[in-house]
């Protein structure tokens, strides 16, 4: 069959073909951990759970199909994902990341790879000079961004940073787990290696952990598969089946992320409490020619007042609102709201968060696909109870 060329058919038929056996027009789950060999020295292509499993394979066929690489090695969860890629370095390489990063990436840098010989440089990756002269300075093995970026969804320009990564012979990592591969695909723009925390977009209903790597070498997924391999971070076959399920919506799921946080972007902007709503849209034209819509996540800072601590005020909004649920992660069809000084990125201290604009009166949505007038009444109703009297 010619490979198909829309990102839905994409998502619903890569690697997903008819079971030959049986006929299930559904990738059957293969819990099996092991494979009966027809005789010694032959296989089927499968014999141990740990480096291949046919469910598995499925998922990583049309991940690969969709992020426009030639494989996909998939993981327990997207830090496990973020590891196999830094277990390709040595001791003595050097990492450039932009500031910005996920909290959980930026403590696997910090506490885990830095003792270990392996030093991070962090640079506003909006400032290309800064990212220049990083390069120039620390001759890095690998460049680490993230477009949009958590919280404050700063879309970074991959092609201009993939160009000046090959010029300093870097590999560049885009984690594209907030913009999903329906947005954008940056292995097309420059980007050696993509990866993804496929528990938020792609698996899109908050009840499965996973992860991705997808490449466009043969030889470095060749590698990454040798370290899944020899690591043990794989990808469980029920929590691959889940993924795929939810995979085949992704497209028809992000346009409607992507339709109300439009709406409720444009109502904060409106709201006599917001001060600041950090949104892709409102960042102009790098956006427009970057994604195919800008996503599902929408951050604002809040106004204050000299008579209330930024604390207070921001209790008291999250405290409450009833339909979107105050919780940790992104991506889900159900909407999230979270403070990020405390709980995505309290492992930062009071002054690495300040230095990033992180400010206590930032409030990042995760915008679910319910009917958007019920967000938005939602919206209303927990900022109007937090106004000045
Ligand atoms: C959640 C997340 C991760 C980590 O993924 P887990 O699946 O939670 O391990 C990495 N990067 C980004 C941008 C994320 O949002």
């Amino acid at each position: 069959m010619p490979q198909p060329q829309g990102f839905n058919t994409r998502a619903i038929h890569v690697g997903q073909a008819p079971d030959p056996v049986t006929g299930a027009t559904i990738p059957p789950l293969y819990l099996s951990t092991t494979y009966t060999q027809p005789a010694l020295g032959q296989h089927l292509g499968y014999e141990y759970g740990r480096n291949d499993n046919p469910t598995r394979q499925a998922l990583e066929e049309a991940l690969a199909s969709l992020e426009e690489g030639i494989g996909a090695v998939t993981y327990a969860s997207g830090m496990a994902a973020s590891d196999a890629v830094l277990r390709t370095l040595q001791p003595g390489d050097r990492v450039v990341a932009s500031d910005d990063l996920y909290g959980g990436v930026y403590r696997l840098l910090e506490r885990v790879y830095r003792p270990q010989g392996i030093a991070t440089t962090y640079v506003d990756a909006l400032n290309a000079d800064a990212l220049k002269t990083a390069l120039k300075e620390t001759a890095p093995r690998l460049v680490w961004i993230e477009s949009p970026s958590n919280p404050l969804l700063k879309v970074i320009d991959i092609a201009h940073v993939g160009s000046l990564c090959r010029q300093y012979g870097a590999t560049l990592v885009v984690d594209n787990t907030f913009a999903s591969p329906f947005n954008q695909t940056p292995l097309t723009l420059g980007a050696d290696i993509v990866v993804h925390s496929t528990t938020k977009y792609i698996g899109g209903h908050s009840d499965v952990m996973g992860g991705a790597v997808v490449v466009k070498d043969r030889a470095l997924y060749e590698t990454l598969r040798f370290i899944r391999n020899a690591a043990g971070a794989t990808l469980g076959p029920f929590e691959a089946w889940l993924t795929l399920r939810g995979l085949k919506t992704l497209g028809l799921r992000m346009r409607q992320h992507a339709e109300n946080a439009a709406q409720v972007a444009e109502f904060l902007a409106h709201h006599p409490l917001v001060e600041t709503v950090y949104y892709p849209a409102f960042q102009g034209e790098l956006t427009q020619r970057q994604m195919k819509t800008p996503g599902g996540m929408v951050s604002f800072r809040l106004k204050v007042d000299a008579q209330r601590s930024a604390y207070e005020v921001v209790k008291l909004v999250l405290d409450r609102f009833r339909l979107f649920s105050l919780a940790e992660s992104l991506g889900g069809v159900e909407s999230l709201v979270g403070h990020p000084a405390t709980m995505t990125h309290a492992a930062l201290s009071p002054q690495e968060r300040a230095q990033r604009g992180i400010l206590d009166t930032v409030i990042r949505l995760s915008v679910g696909i319910e009917d958007v007038n019920d967000l938005l009444t939602d919206l209303a109703q927990a900022l109007n109870g937090a106004l000045p009297t």
